[in-house]
């Protein structure tokens, strides 16, 4: 070997040796300096470090798809949520591409195409949207408008031959879900509800620990989730009339207790009760009413011994948590839905623990790329098939009605 030094041990003499004579600052600058003129500083100056390959490595994710692999997502609907987390998503997802945006406001459409390179092609009105069929770029189509209007897009999105993701609530009735059902059946298209939260780090954990009993039976789960409404922002006006938005807290925020609740016991409520603490009708922030529910509380028993205690409400501060005491341990995600910072701590009898998870918001990225990959793999999608959302609805029917009449109402099995 005789001269030759290795590369990391030449780096590592350089530095020291320069540092303990000028400092490494003034070493570095003044080396610097002599590599780019190509003299010696002071004599023979070792050659400078060269990038240099090594094995592929460990990857934590898989590579992402090449842009023309990816499947083209259409967005209907560029209100809030699409606008400040799905897109921006999109573009971190290995499998999903936007390239279609359908508005009804022509510049906005327009001014969001441009920003995500969507060409003009790819710019559709709620009007001429029936077009997309013959739109060779676009595979599934987003629907992210106000409830009720989940059905009818998502049937005519299937009648043009499209995949489909809608946002929850699926739909208001649940003769609407199935006809979403039926539409994409009959269209031979995939089908899947945008339930977020079990693609969550966090949540993720949760239900795996569950599920592998770490915890035990569970016992009882308290899910509360709440925000104050504010009927004059755009994307709150809607969610206080019935007729778009269906039904209030509980179709809004509330569905993320009870989807929740299902998830981590892996069952479905068998009977519920529950109260109007704000009924349709009561007044809202302004004094004037609001037709939907605001606040309602509501407790649903699980075949296997499990009670869960849920409230919803659109006039209190942001609460967004789910705790689930089981036998030989607690867990408490708080938040447990929010875009970011969920959290999630575990009690046992040796002290509480908070693993150390990913981001939050990798649940959107999650869930996209579910989708697209249940397409790739002509299957159904892990969490949030259609008749997943549609027993949700089915549920939430029977809180209603539970409240109305005050009785316990038995929850038929899904179907
Ligand atoms: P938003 O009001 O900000 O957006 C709704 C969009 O629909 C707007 O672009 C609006 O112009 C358009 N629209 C079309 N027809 C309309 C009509 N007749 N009335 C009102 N708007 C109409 O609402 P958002 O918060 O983006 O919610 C949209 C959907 O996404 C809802 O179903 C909601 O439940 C769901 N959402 C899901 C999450 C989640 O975390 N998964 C979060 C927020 C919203």
């Amino acid at each position: 070997m005789g001269g030759t030094v290795s590369r990391r041990a030449f780096v590592a003499t350089g530095v020291s040796a320069g540092a303990a004579v000028a400092g490494v600052g003034a070493f570095a600058g003044s080396a610097a300096r002599a590599a780019a003129s190509g003299e010696a500083a002071g004599g023979a100056l070792p050659p400078a470090p060269r990038a240099a390959g090594r094995p592929m490595p460990e990857l934590e994710r898989p590579l992402a798809d090449s842009p023309e692999r990816r499947l083209g997502w259409a967005v209907v609907g560029l209100g809030d949520f699409a606008l400040n987390h799905m897109l921006p998503a999109l573009g971190r997802t290995r499998h999903c591409r936007l390239t279609a945006v359908v508005s009804g406001n022509a510049e906005k459409a327009r001014a969001v195409a441009a920003a995500y390179g969507v060409p003009a092609s790819g710019v559709y009105s709620y009007d001429d949207f029936d077009r997309i069929r013959d739109d060779r770029t676009v595979d599934v189509v987003y629907v992210v408008l106000p409830n009720a209007l989940h059905a009818a897009w998502t049937e005519r999105a299937a009648r043009a031959g499209k995949h489909v993701f809608c946002e929850k609530p699926m739909a208001v009735t649940e003769a609407e879900c199935r006809r979403m059902i039926d539409a994409c059946a009959r269209a031979g298209r995939r089908l899947m509800i945008a339930y977020r939260a079990p693609f969550e780090p966090h949540n993720a954990e949760a239900i795996r620990m569950l599920r592998a009993g770490e915890a035990g039976a569970i016992r009882e789960i308290v899910a509360d989730h709440g925000r104050p409404l504010d009927p004059e922002k755009p994307a709150d006006r809607w969610r206080a009339e019935a007729a778009l938005a269906g039904g209030g807290s509980l179709y809004d925020i509330g569905i993320y207790s009870l989807n929740g609740a299902r998830y981590l016991t892996g069952e479905d409520p068998v009977e519920v009760r529950a109260t109007y603490r704000k009924p349709p009708g009561s007044p809202g922030p302004g004094g004037r009413p609001i037709d939907v529910e605001q606040g309602i509380a509501w407790t649903m028993r699980f075949p296997g011994g499990a009670v869960a205690h849920c409230t919803s409400g659109y006039d209190f501060q942001n609460v967004k948590r789910i705790q689930v005491m089981a036998e030989r341990a607690s867990l408490a995600l708080d938040p447990a839905t929010e875009y970011e910072g969920n959290r999630l701590i575990v009690t046992r009898e040796r002290g509480r623990e908070e693993p150390k998870l990913g981001e939050s918001s990798l649940q959107f990225v999650g869930e996209l790329d579910e989708f697209a990959s249940a397409i790739r793999e002509n299957r159904e999608p892990r969490r949030g098939t259609g008749p997943e959302g549609l027993h949700d609805v089915r549920i939430m029917q029977r809180i209603y009605e539970a409240a109305r009449t005050g009785r316990p109402v038995e929850v038929p099995p899904a179907r």
